[in-house]
């Protein structure tokens, strides 16, 4: 152990486990890069201003949570505590929406920061991997995404998972059922920060966990209730293409999501064997957003999805996942001799694609032969002094135990077609 650990909030990634991370990284990203999403990667860090504008300045996610500071030449960033904001300013600078036709799909996998309470499940650097398709107001695209991340998670193996989903209507509609609402929770018994929230934020208040809160939201006006004709058809035809499309989904009016920019869908996704962090992903359409960092009207919609949480869930539903080894040929030389001629051969088989490693550092046959076997390799190739003198190693299937020569000179050849088929 060092004198340092990794700071609260955060953990490491190591193996084996962190191939999980990868796998479903890679996982969710696949439906994506079929279905027309160009892979795009924004820094790490943005002007806070984008953040302020874009997030909210009354969500959590600005107001309490978020990694601001100024650098050394006196600018205001912070540690990107989203990708919505970022790849939308990306996608203006670029002009990509100018550029070719609407909409401009594309996904991302990165890292991203919230000074958040410690928790399982909720930490300060977490990563997700999220889609954005901007610049069309289409309620194929909405079904679209939701689908490609239903196929993702299927495709993961996890099903305890369920799709809530909402409408939030327009900026037409949703100002006249914010009035209604705020009216409503103005005559509740709340504390003071919530009465606070009432004038910033009220539809938040509808998603508060607690249950004394919950209690007197029964009978709180709906949105559903207040959605304008245009809002109405818009959302149906979203709900016929799921279903259509066989994905099973909830109507929740409650949803309501912790970021302002938020328009018409929203959905998340939740699983029900994670505790109180359920929320596994979620996203929705952002019709306003563009305006709301200077750029043109450009409807869009989107989601992110927590790979952390992802993982958590798929070790709830005891999902194993098929990471096949990433060793294939394990070499084990005995002797100076043997290891310089069984470098040789590890670095052909790479070369050939066949995925090898070596036994470093002088070990002898016992600890090497544990060493092959850790690696997970299929094949180990061991060979001493007499060995070479004959012009050959010996080969040994690790699985059935089996072990014989195979001439110096062949077993490359004869372990590419093994391993690569
Ligand atoms: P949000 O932008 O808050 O809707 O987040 C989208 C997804 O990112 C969530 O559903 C989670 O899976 C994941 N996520 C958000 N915040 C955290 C966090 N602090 N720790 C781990 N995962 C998170």
């Amino acid at each position: 152990m060092s004198t340092f650990q990794a700071p609260k909030g955060t953990y490491d990634l190591i193996p084996p486990n962190s191939a999980k991370y990868l796998a479903v990284r890679e996982a969710i990203a696949a439906p994506l890069k079929n279905s027309g999403y160009g892979y795009i990667e924004t820094p790490g860090f943005e002007d806070v201003a984008l953040f302020a504008r874009g997030v909210g300045e009354s969500t959590d996610i600005v107001s309490k949570e978020m990694y601001a500071f100024e650098t050394k030449g006196g600018d205001q960033l912070a540690l990107r505590p989203e990708g919505t904001a970022s790849v939308l300013r990306a996608a203006l600078e670029a002009n990509l929406h100018k550029a070719g036709s609407l909409p401009v799909k594309l996904w991302y996998s990165g890292s991203y920061y919230r000074y958040e309470r410690p928790q399982k499940g909720r930490y300060r650097h977490f990563s997700q991997v999220g889609a954005e398709a901007i610049g069309a107001e289409d309620p194929a695209l909405d079904a679209e995404l939701i689908i490609l991340a239903d196929q993702a998670y299927r495709a993961l193996g996890l099903r305890q998972f369920r799709i809530l989903l909402n409408s939030l209507g327009c900026r037409e509609c949703r100002p006249v059922y914010r009035d209604a609402l705020q009216g409503f929770l103005r005559g509740l018994d709340l504390d003071e920060d919530t009465r606070a929230r009432i004038e910033l934020n009220p539809l938040r208040i509808l998603d508060d966990k607690r249950a004394d809160v919950q209690k007197q939201l029964v009978g709180a006006p709906l949105l559903r209730d207040y959605l304008c004709e245009a809002c109405r058809t818009y959302h149906g035809e979203v709900r016929g293409l799921l279903g259509a499309a066989g994905v099973v989904y909830e109507d929740d009016e409650k949803l309501v999501r912790g970021l302002d920019y938020y328009t018409r869908t929203t959905f998340e996704f939740v699983h029900d064997g994670l505790g109180s962090q359920s929320a596994v992903g979620g996203g929705g359409r952002y019709d306003g957003l563009s305006e709301m960092i200077g750029g043109p009207a450009l409807p869009s919609v989107g989601w992110a999805l927590g790979v952390d949480r992802t993982v958590l869930a798929l070790e709830a539903e005891g999902v194993e996942l098929d990471i096949p080894a990433a060793t294939s040929v394990f070499a084990v030389p005995i002797g100076d001799e043997a290891r310089r001629v069984l470098f040789g051969v590890v670095t052909e088989l790479r070369r050939a694609g066949v995925a090898a490693d070596f036994s470093y550092g002088g070990k002898g046959l016992k600890a090497a032969m544990k060493a092959a076997n850790r690696s997970g390799a299929r094949y180990a190739i061991v060979a001493g002094e007499r060995d070479l003198a004959d012009g050959k190693v010996q080969l040994k299937d690790m699985e059935s135990g089996e072990q014989g020569p195979v001439a110096l000179d062949a077993v490359v050849e004869a372990l590419s077609s093994r391993v690569l088929g």
